[in-house]
């Protein structure tokens, strides 16, 4: 089931500069990652601007392997704090 991302309420965030997004937890992480169809062409890939193997690290998450997974994503992409937070894909 997808996984709603925990935010600050409106009426509160407007107030600070504190992180919109609280991201998921790790069991919310790994419902996500369980949406996954691993597809034999991974359009997921292809829009993404850096080309980051999508599947791969997702399957690394699903696998209880987190550091792998973050260590796949900065195969292709040095900052992905910021491009998490900034990319519209
Ligand atoms: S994340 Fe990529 S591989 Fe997984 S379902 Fe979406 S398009 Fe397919």
């Amino acid at each position: 089931m997808r996984q709603q991302m925990p935010k600050q309420d409106p009426e509160i965030r407007r107030t600070n500069f504190d992180e919109v997004a609280h991201g998921f937890t790790a069991e919310q992480a790994l419902a996500e990652a369980k949406r996954c169809l691993n597809c034999k062409k991974p359009l997921c890939v292809q829009g993404c601007p850096v080309e980051i193997e999508i599947p791969q690290f997702i399957t690394l998450l699903i696998e209880g392997k987190p550091d792998e997974a973050l260590a796949k994503i900065k195969e292709k992409n040095s900052l992905p704090a910021i491009c998490g937070r900034v990319c519209p894909q």
